[in-house]
């Protein structure tokens, strides 16, 4: 009998997470020092910032980097995650396609995150670090570093995006009651918080980042952690896509499309690159692979692909990826998370080599998705991974017409339940374009 779900034993969670930058056809271009705009060779400017061994992994050429004993134990907590048929959700759109979703929601915070939280915590508390500073948008990433700081003995400050910390409170909560300090951003905290402080700034991913480093360079004690978009977080999520082959194998089918949301890339990343990998290794596969953002921060769609910061200030080395510009503030009104104006080295590089195709969705229909897939498959997509879904159930259709029998996965990569408010204000018509 089929019950359309594919659980692995905690036993057959990978060892070692896997690391694309060997498999790709072109070697990427080097992150660049912003003073002398030549490539970054001494890293010592990185260790002010991030662990000795999260540099090395930064910059690691190795396709497979062990995962250590500590941090197995940690994600025995929630995974591996089960991978699922979306029967329902087929049978809903009368398509041919196969759909298969891996589910990331089960977390202790919800998403994916955790991932690279546990990892990236590890590795500081391992050199002694005392506290992690970070950034937060809606609050997702700034409760899964909050979780994996309190497991490993850290303290935590992060600064949350200013519309999201008074329009999101309960994720708020979610890393006051893990023992973090949440400050609205721009805050009083830092120099660069302080010229914005007195505006109505809504604040930015960008803008919390930068006080974020500045936080740390001033604290010897403290580090900062970013939850994407760096090749090493993108490498931590590298579990998603090694348990989801071992899950298509029990399925008995290979996927021919792969799709994700993309805000800075990881979720994406950590679906797709496993399968990508394999098929540039062995030539013997080739996937479509599809990167959904919002229409109003489309930085694949629409950006430049071009050196830019990382964050608003400045404080970082400027990385080559697609961009909306450093000083990119999205639209009041957007609600669907993936707010970032850069996106991952690894995927613009990817996406560049036409590797990788773009779509972008506005708002409303993201919000429509969702809700349809919450209707039949039963669970209530984070609006982020409301982006994926809009896709699939488009690429469901298009196969109606079209006659074919693709096999999509997708990476649903978190739950909504902490992001109703969005939902509501869909319901109330308060979501315009
Ligand atoms: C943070 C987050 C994202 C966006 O970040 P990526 O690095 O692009 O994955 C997407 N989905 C969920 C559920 C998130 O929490």
């Amino acid at each position: 009998m089929h019950m359309h779900a594919y659980r692995l034993h905690a036993g057959d969670m990978p060892r070692s997470w896997y690391n694309i930058v060997p498999d790709l056809p072109k070697p990427m271009d080097p992150p660049l020092d912003p003073r002398t705009k030549q490539p970054l060779l001494d890293p010592a400017p990185l260790l002010r910032l991030f662990p000795k061994a999260l540099v090395e992994q930064e910059m690691s050429g190795a396709r497979e980097v062990p995962i250590p004993q500590a941090v197995l134990e940690l994600y025995a907590k929630y995974r591996p995650t089960p991978l699922f048929r979306a029967r329902r959700l087929e049978e809903a759109l009368d398509t041919p396609a196969h759909i298969y979703y891996k589910y990331e929601g089960v977390s202790p915070t919800g998403s994916h995150k955790p991932n690279t939280a546990i990892a990236q915590a590890y590795y500081n508390a391992q050199e002694g670090v005392h506290t992690l500073v970070t950034e937060t948008g809606a609050g997702q990433w700034g409760s899964a570093l909050a979780l994996a700081c309190r497991l490993l003995g850290l303290e935590t400050r992060v600064y949350m995006v200013r519309i999201s910390y008074h329009q999101k409170p309960l994720r708020r909560v979610v890393m006051e009651a893990y023992g973090a300090q949440v400050y609205a951003s721009p805050s009083d905290r830092t120099e660069f918080g302080r010229q914005l402080y007195g505006s109505d700034s809504p604040g930015s991913l960008g803008i919390a980042i930068s006080e974020a480093i500045e936080d740390v360079l001033a604290d010897p004690g403290a580090k900062y952690a970013l939850g994407s978009v760096l090749n090493h977080v993108l490498l931590h999520q590298s579990v998603i896509g090694l348990e989801a082959l071992k899950q298509m194998e029990m399925a008995g089918e290979a996927p021919t499309i792969l799709v994700g949301a993309v805000g800075g890339g990881s979720n994406f990343a950590g679906l797709v690159f496993p399968f990508l990998g394999e098929s540039l290794r062995t030539l013997n596969r080739s996937y479509r692979i599809i990167a959904v953002e919002p229409e109003s921060c489309p930085s694949l769609t629409k950006g430049a692909y071009r050196y830019d910061f990382g964050d608003t200030a400045g404080l970082t080395p400027l990385l080559k990826m697609h961009t909306l510009g450093h000083d990119f503030i999205p639209p009041r009104i957007h609600a669907g998370g993936l707010r970032y104006h850069g996106m991952a080295p690894l995927i613009s590089h990817l996406y560049d080599l036409g590797y990788i195709e773009a779509r972008a969705y506005p708002q409303q229909a993201v919000f429509e998705a969702g809700e349809f897939f919450a209707r039949t498959e039963g669970i209530i997509p984070a609006p982020e991974a409301a982006h994926a879904v809009k896709a699939v159930i488009d690429l469901a259709v298009e196969a109606r017409h079209t006659g074919t029998r693709p096999v999509i996965l997708f990476n649903l990569c978190g739950h909504g339940l902490l992001d109703l408010q969005a939902y509501d204000d869909y319901h109330q018509g308060r979501l315009t374009e």
